[in-house]
């Protein structure tokens, strides 16, 4: 048997995997099993490859929450063969999945590494080549037998970040993703540079949980001024909705008008769950710091701190699909579960 490292390359779709038809011109997915042969690189890297696909590769645009459990499956069921996992995914929700499944996988104790890119493998200046060899490379790097990373991260232009601290911030640069309130885990130049205080504590020898209850009663609310009573009203009324990640301003303020308050009041009564995030690209929530959310904080509003939108949709998914106890759901909101809030 090798005692290279060996990788499973998960292709669920995005433009990565994509090839321009030469009679059409139209993007397609190719071929997943035949990578080896678009890439000869591969073969260079120190470690064994191997492959598997969605059955339809999808645009990320279509990704949900049966894909999220799709991919944690097939972690689950190799877990055991492979050292390490890179998930090819497109770029639009990339930063939604990886935070999903950050919190899907518990004890995750080998690196879980999520790539794609802005332009297909085959294309002149591709992106994809640097993006997948250095994940895969990343993914692959051991220290004593054990794996470095033991995480699940997102790498994109030259950067590792971990996944649920990330977020898209560009349609078009080659640099799309950001981590604004957690600094990369590496970064690759010349050499690749690890920060491993950055790192999550290497907790437990426990196996690995994976958690495939999601509940997707949830939405997800901007704040604007203007925003009326009407819309706020119908929103918080949907039958069955039990969580609301409630964008706010700033550091977490929003209007004082007598109806807002007395709305969500009413509403948290009921047992909806508000988690109040920025819609600041950094920065944390601090409730109480303005009088603006003075009284948010009173009437029993999450604190979302400095979690991305996406890492916070996705923890009220899996919290909510955890059937966490009215009791301590905040509490256990409010506390890291796996790095994703301060
Ligand atoms: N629309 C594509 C997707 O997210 C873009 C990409 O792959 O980067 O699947």
């Amino acid at each position: 048997m090798s005692s290279k490292p060996g990788i499973l390359l998960i292709y669920t779709g995005g433009t990565i995997g994509m090839m321009k038809d030469f009679e059409t011109g139209a993007l397609k997915a190719f071929n997943f099993s035949k990578l080896q042969q678009k890439i000869p690189e591969l073969k260079q890297l120190d470690c064994n490859i191997e492959t598997i696909s969605f059955e339809q590769p999808i645009d990320s645009s279509n990704m949900n929450p049966e894909k999220w459990i799709q991919i944690a499956t097939i972690i689950e069921e190799n877990h055991e063969r492979f050292d390490g996992f890179v998930v090819l995914h497109g770029s639009d929700t990339m930063s939604y999945s990886a935070s999903a499944l950050s919190f899907m996988l518990e004890n995750l104790s080998k690196p879980v590494i999520f790539t794609g890119s802005q332009l297909p493998i085959g294309d002149l200046r591709t992106d994809a080549k640097e993006n997948l060899i250095t994940a895969i490379q990343i993914a692959s790097l051991q220290h004593k037998s054990k794996p470095v990373i033991r995480e699940v991260c997102l790498y994109f232009e030259y950067k590792l970040y971990r996944g649920n601290r990330t977020t898209k911030i560009n349609a078009e640069h080659f640099n799309a993703f950001a981590s604004p309130n957690y600094a990369p885990l590496a970064e690759s130049g010349v050499h690749l540079k690890f920060n491993p205080e950055l790192f999550l504590p290497k907790t437990s020898t426990k196996k690995l949980l994976v958690h495939k209850n999601l509940n997707n009663h949830v939405a997800i609310v901007k704040m604007f001024p203007g925003i009326s009573e009407t819309v706020l009203s119908a929103i918080v009324n949907i039958p069955g909705l039990q969580g609301i990640v409630l964008e706010t301003y700033g550091a977490g303020n929003a209007t004082t008008e007598d109806w807002f308050i007395l709305l969500l009041k009413k509403a948290i009564k009921n047992g909806l769950y508000v988690v109040n995030v920025t819609q600041c690209s950094g920065g944390s929530v601090s409730m109480g710091h303005y009088e603006t959310s003075t009284s948010l904080k009173k009437i029993g509003v999450i604190s979302g701190k400095d979690i991305t939108t996406e890492a916070a949709i996705t923890k009220l998914m899996y919290l909510l699909g955890q059937h966490v106890a009215p009791n301590v759901f905040k509490t256990i909101f409010e506390t890291p579960l796996r790095g994703e809030i301060q």
